[in-house]
């Protein structure tokens, strides 16, 4: 089974189209990363923009990973 390559609002993958105050959503359970608030799982500060998060950072609700997050306009 193939998987689409992006959807449509995906950064896919290229972080340079994220601004440091982008939220992003996770498309598998809808999850809100939001660079204000960090990420308290994987002990991310707040004011970290989601192009700065590790690359083994994934959802901390579904385990999606960050190229499964959308921009949120
Ligand atoms: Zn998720």
């Amino acid at each position: 089974m193939t998987q689409p390559a992006f959807l449509p609002g995906s950064f896919g993958g290229d972080t340079s189209k994220i601004s440091d105050d982008s939220q992003l959503e996770c498309k598998i359970c809808w999850h809100v990363y939001d660079p204000a608030v960090g990420d308290e799982y994987w002990q991310i500060p707040a004011g970290t923009p989601f192009s700065q998060l590790p690359e083994h950072w994934t959802c901390p609700e579904c385990d999606g990973r960050k190229i499964d997050f959308m921009v949120i306009d």
